[in-house]
């Protein structure tokens, strides 16, 4: 009889570690697998389990025994079976990078199952600690490189992601950040009774956390968009602006020099995300001789600008406007008028929703590290960035999406340790100071 008590929970502790730690790892690498499906499909709103994975080069349908990770790619060569071409690096990297992080978080966090455990006191203690933290690392991986490849952070996993991470927090109270003393202290609330229940202060740490990040997020994003201004140069200059840096759904400042005084005139950002590589440039073309299809449309009807270059006094200037068209009168543009600067006025809120999904995961401690890392990540990219390109590289934007999660997964293994030993550091810089 004792084989069929082999698989009860209490007799798990048996199974050596590095078995499960095997294990672990090569769960990672299938998941990884799945990972480059979804950073491949899901940007472009296509279906994750249907057709299966084919050849992007030839699309003949990849066979189940030329699909497994890493060794695949090692045992074609890094070449497709059918038709030769190159298979991109990216793929085998983002399952041993996945494999590697599962692996991480085993020698981190453990399996989760103490000895002699049982459903029932799973529940109870709440811990459960493993897999919720390999479902928040597999959702940032996506993530990052969804927004490094693609520029967006899709609602369909931030969203979702957020609903999950309360309901992990609910189940497992015993996740990474949860510090109620601090939390209760910092909120005035001493001894509150019902903050002692660990599994309510651990949802209240969830929904802290998720309004401070993307709170803070939100307000950081209109000062940023406010301050930000291009300076447009050409005609081509506001077409790339137009189509290429703004985020669908933002509003477009424009700075007028009208006779002797600046004014600004506000039109609608495009959502040109529907639209080709070779399209886009069409537009561009297009744009220069008066307006793209979608604007021409709207906003650039039958409005015809030129280039002033010339030091200061450069930008585009209005030649000629019809009386009856809306840019003159819904936009008050005026013949004349000098188009210097061009900013956003709203923001794509891709970060904001990240950062719901994020804080209520780690807790408002580990979010607030996760803010403060990623600014600091941001800056440490932007300076090398000049470093390698000079200054131009500063009027492209870096997907803050790749800092964030690069931050979180930080602030998931090592965020607790470190904002201790810097709590440690400033309370030792204190006793220093003479009084
Ligand atoms: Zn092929």
């Amino acid at each position: 009889m004792s084989e069929i008590l082999f698989f009860a929970p209490y007799d798990l502790q048996l199974i050596p570690g590095w078995f499960w730690g095997g294990l672990v790892c090569i769960l990672g690498l299938c998941i990884g697998s799945f990972l480059n499906v979804v950073i491949y499909r899901v940007p472009h709103e296509m279906s994750v389990a249907w057709p299966g994975s084919h050849c992007p080069q030839c699309e003949k349908p990849i066979a189940g025994y030329d699909n497994i990770p890493v060794l695949s790619y090692l045992l074609l060569g890094g070449k497709c079976r059918n038709c030769k071409n190159p298979i991109s690096l990216i793929y085998p990297t983002i399952e041993l990078l996945t494999g590697l992080l599962f692996l991480g978080a085993f020698l981190r966090f453990g399996l989760g199952f103490p000895p002699a455990e049982t459903w029932g006191q799973l529940w109870r203690e709440g811990n459960f600690v493993l897999i919720p933290n390999l479902v928040f690392i597999a959702a940032i991986i996506a993530l990052f490189f969804i927004d490094y490849f693609e520029r967006i952070l899709p609602d369909v996993i931030t969203l979702p992601g957020m609903v999950l991470a309360l309901l992990l927090r609910a189940f497992s109270f015993n996740l990474v950040g949860i510090d109620v003393q601090t939390l209760g202290w910092v909120l005035g609330w001493n001894n509150v009774a019902w903050l002692v229940n660990p599994r309510v202060a651990s949802l209240v740490n969830a929904v802290a956390g998720l309004a401070l990040g993307a709170g803070s997020l939100w307000l950081i994003g209109i000062g940023y968009f406010r301050l930000r201004r291009f300076r447009l140069e050409t005609v081509a200059d506001l077409g790339e602006f137009l189509c290429e840096r703004c985020v669908p759904g933002t509003t477009v400042r424009l700075r007028v020099r009208r006779k002797d005084r600046i004014t600004s005139v506000y039109v609608e950002g495009g959502d040109f995300s529907e639209f080709t590589a070779e399209e886009l440039a069409e537009m561009k073309f297009q744009l220069a001789e008066g307006g793209s299809p979608a604007l021409r449309k709207t906003v650039l009807t039958g409005v015809t600008a030129e280039d002033i270059t010339g030091g200061s006094q450069s930008g585009i200037c209005i030649a000629e406007i019809p009386k009856d068209s809306i840019a003159a009168e819904h936009y008050q543009l005026q013949a004349g008028d000098v188009i210097t600067h061009a900013n956003m006025e709203g923001m794509g809120l891709g970060d904001v929703k990240m950062m719901l999904f994020v804080g209520a995961f780690l807790g408002w401690e580990l979010t607030l590290f996760t803010l403060v890392v990623s600014s600091l990540l941001g800056g440490l990219v932007a300076v090398w960035r000049v470093v390698r390109e000079g200054r131009q590289a500063l009027q492209t934007s870096v997907p803050y999406g790749v800092m964030l999660g690069a931050a979180a997964l930080l602030a998931l293994f090592y965020g607790e340790q470190l904002i201790e030993r810097y709590v440690q550091f400033m309370i030792r810089l204190q006793g220093n100071v003479p009084q």
